[in-house]
């Protein structure tokens, strides 16, 4: 009867639910470590009711099997299988969706380069007042050329962006429940997830920590798809690569005025006129040629994202998702 009766009572006693949203691909060599530290997190005092969505992107190593075997032994891990690989981006989004009752998500890498541990001083800020917290690096471990192009990534965006993001930020970090809400209301399919949190606006704070490097296995992010995604951050918050395509068009045909009130000039003042090298013409050609491809293909980049948002397509496929508990037997088990 006792016994009953305590297993009721937290039923009645509201505790924010915080759900922990992770995209992983290939992620096998990590898994093992990331849940336990997840569970070691969530295990520490606390008032919050904890929830993780593992997100497989279509993983072809034993992830799945790994996460399955997991979730079995502690119900707080929950799978979600999408059909195949659909990127990062669209394996976040799943995430979110699955998540969407939460008051509170975190997104986290699965190669443990976002530390669990930092998760606390998330809540903490959350529950400090915050709607929106970033988890912003101290330092990068990320060398050569990676961290090359993730700093002039940076450094380019910060210039061309109509809504900055912080250089030091990923997608680490918490959404409370009007962050999520207002994620959901963003349509688009090409999505840059630190730019559409600076954009939905909201009170934002930060959290420090350092950034290690993964703790197992290879990056899943292949280096052209760092690049598609730094492409898309450019071009879905910008309009400056039309801008100047603009400024440098006027640049070129006011010289191509002066070039023409030259001659005419001469040829009002009789100054035969010489005969211009046929190397001078064939660079002019040639530079012009380019500089006409390149209005092209940056046209072709808004175009090609135009008809990919026209389309309407789903962003990602749920093939499967293992059985989740009704929320009265999570609470009354903890
Ligand atoms: N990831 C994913 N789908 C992909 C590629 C990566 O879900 O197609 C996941 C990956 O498992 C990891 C996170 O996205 O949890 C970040 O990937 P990664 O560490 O390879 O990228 P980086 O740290 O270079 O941004
Ligand atoms: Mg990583």
């Amino acid at each position: 009867m006792l016994r009953g009766a305590l297993r009721i009572i937290p039923l009645f006693v509201t505790r924010p639910a915080v759900t922990i949203v992770i995209p992983l691909f290939n992620e096998e060599a990590v898994l093992p470590e990331l849940c336990r530290r997840l569970a070691a997190v969530m295990d520490q005092p606390s008032d919050c009711g904890w929830r993780v969505v593992l997100v497989d992107d279509g993983s072809r190593d034993r992830s799945v099997e790994l996460v399955h075997a997991y979730a079995e032994r502690d119900p707080r891990f929950e799978l979600v299988e999408l059909s195949r690989n659909f990127g990062f981006q669209s394996a976040l989004a799943a995430g979110l969706a699955e998540a969407r009752g939460a008051d509170a998500i975190i997104t986290l890498d699965a190669d443990l380069q976002d530390p669990p541990e930092v998760i606390p001083e998330l809540v903490a800020a959350w529950r400090g007042g915050a709607e929106i917290v970033r988890a912003t690096r101290r330092s990068r471990a990320e060398t050569g050329i990676r961290r090359l192009g993730l700093d002039l990534f940076h450094a380019v965006f910060q210039r061309l962006s109509d809504f900055p993001i912080e250089a030091n930020t990923g997608t680490f970090g918490l959404l409370g429940r009007d962050a999520i809400e207002a994620f959901h209301q963003l349509p688009e399919r090409h999505r840059f997830f630190p730019g559409l949190r600076a954009w939905i606006g909201f009170v934002s704070t930060d959290v420090y920590y350092d950034r290690k490097e993964r703790a197992a296995g290879q990056p899943q992010q292949t280096p052209r798809r760092l690049i598609r995604y730094a492409l898309d951050g450019v071009f879905s918050f910008s309009h400056l690569p039309l801008r100047l395509l603009t400024y440098s068009g006027v640049f070129i045909a006011l010289i191509g005025f002066a070039v023409g009130l030259f001659f005419i000039a001469r040829r009002l003042l009789g100054v035969e006129i010489a005969f211009i090298g046929f190397t001078s013409i064939i660079t002019l050609v040639l530079f012009l040629g380019g500089v006409q491809l390149i209005g092209i293909g940056v046209l072709g980049e808004y175009l090609g994202r135009m008809y990919d948002e026209v389309k309407r397509r789903p962003l990602y496929i749920v093939k499967r998702r293992a059985a989740v508990p009704a929320p009265q037997e999570t609470l009354a088990r903890d």
